[in-house]
């Protein structure tokens, strides 16, 4: 079968791997629609996600809409054929993570897509049981696939503890950024205040309700007066981020760090500042098992996932779409490549 892989620093080819077999605890699924994600995009644009780095061609791709593509699949309550969403991460359930439900945690996590583990952008993957979520008929491919960055915004505002009309500074206007900037304002926050230095990422959120757009955290101490804001969702790949939240956040206000840096593998920080705030800081590693809660918030209308999805192409246009999303050009947001072609 045909799939994508990552050969080294901006080195993607598409080529052939053995149409996988489905182990007794799995099933096989045709891929429906695979979004491409900033962590994709580390892995082509720097050959590495942090200390991860691209040894052997790696088959990226784990926001995930599939066919459940097995005689199986009545064992799973599934027609076959029906549309599923995968969670790429395989978590153990043995160890003590698994056990005190912080699976995102596992010692032992296998993620798709992660280097060495085959990722999504291939015709055909296998998946167990646990991985496999039903949606509603009416959800489209790429809704589904969205599922998963979606789960990183629930992942994170779980942590955020975000009060009713909490004012909040959004650093980052990309998927990660937006999806965020939606749940917020379902979640009853106050004044939002998103910044990007991509004016048309900055635009986008404006249209999806932030109450002022900027290019930069500086505007945001300006609009606040110096006084900052009561969350601050740090959703960029700046290795700065973490100063910017900080300059950012009001005296014992909350941080929560969702993005991962570019070119190097830490985040400064200043430590008078931070100390004389005294923020509450989390940082978010992937998600916990959010599948049903972002399920129901594209069901409830609270996600405009649609919004985000600027481009779309099969396998052969990926190198184009990895470039262009990398690159930000021609108002890219997220793109969505269909492995099996797109659907009529
Ligand atoms: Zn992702
Ligand atoms: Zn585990």
């Amino acid at each position: 079968m045909r799939a994508l892989f990552i050969h080294g620093e901006k080195d993607l080819r598409i080529g052939e791997k053995p149409k996988p077999e489905p182990t007794a605890d799995e099933y096989l699924l045709k891929v429906a629609s695979v979004l491409v994600c900033g962590s994709d995009l580390h892995y082509y644009m720097e050959g590495k996600l942090g200390t991860r780095v691209v040894e052997q061609p790696q088959v990226p791709g784990h926001e995930i809409a599939a066919w459940i593509w097995d005689d199986r699949a009545p064992e799973l309550g599934l027609k076959k054929g029906q549309l599923v969403a995968v969670e790429p991460s395989r978590f153990c359930g043995e160890c003590h993570y698994c056990k005190t439900g912080i699976p995102n945690l596992c010692t032992n996590i296998k993620f798709q897509g992660s280097p060495p583990n085959p990722g999504a952008f291939a015709e055909y993957i296998t998946a167990p049981k646990e991985a496999i979520f039903a949606v509603p008929d009416h959800f489209t491919p790429e809704m589904t696939a969205a599922l998963e960055p979606i789960g990183i915004g629930v992942h994170a505002l779980k942590k955020a503890d975000l009060q009713l009309a909490d004012s909040v500074a959004i650093l980052g206007a990309g998927p990660i950024g937006l999806v965020l900037l939606q749940l917020v304002r379902a979640h009853g926050a106050g004044k939002i205040y998103c910044v990007d230095p991509i004016e048309y990422r900055a635009k986008k959120a404006k249209e999806l309700g932030a109450d002022k757009v900027g290019a930069s955290y500086e505007e945001i101490v300006e609009w606040t007066d110096g006084k900052g804001c009561d969350l601050v969702i740090e959703a960029t790949t700046s290795p700065n981020a973490f100063v910017e939240s900080v300059a950012v956040v009001k005296a014992a206000g909350r941080i929560v760090l969702v993005g991962i840096p570019t070119g190097v593998n830490y985040s400064e920080m200043n430590a008078m500042p931070f100390r004389s705030k005294e923020p509450t800081v989390k940082i978010c590693n992937r998600m916990g098992e959010v599948f049903p809660e972002a399920i129901e918030l594209v069901l409830r209308g609270h996600i405009d996932i649609e919004a985000l999805i600027t481009h779309r192409g099969t396998l052969d246009d990926a190198i184009e779409i990895f470039d262009r999303q990398g690159e930000h050009k021609d108002g890219a947001l997220k793109s969505a490549i269909y492995p099996n072609g797109i659907p009529e």
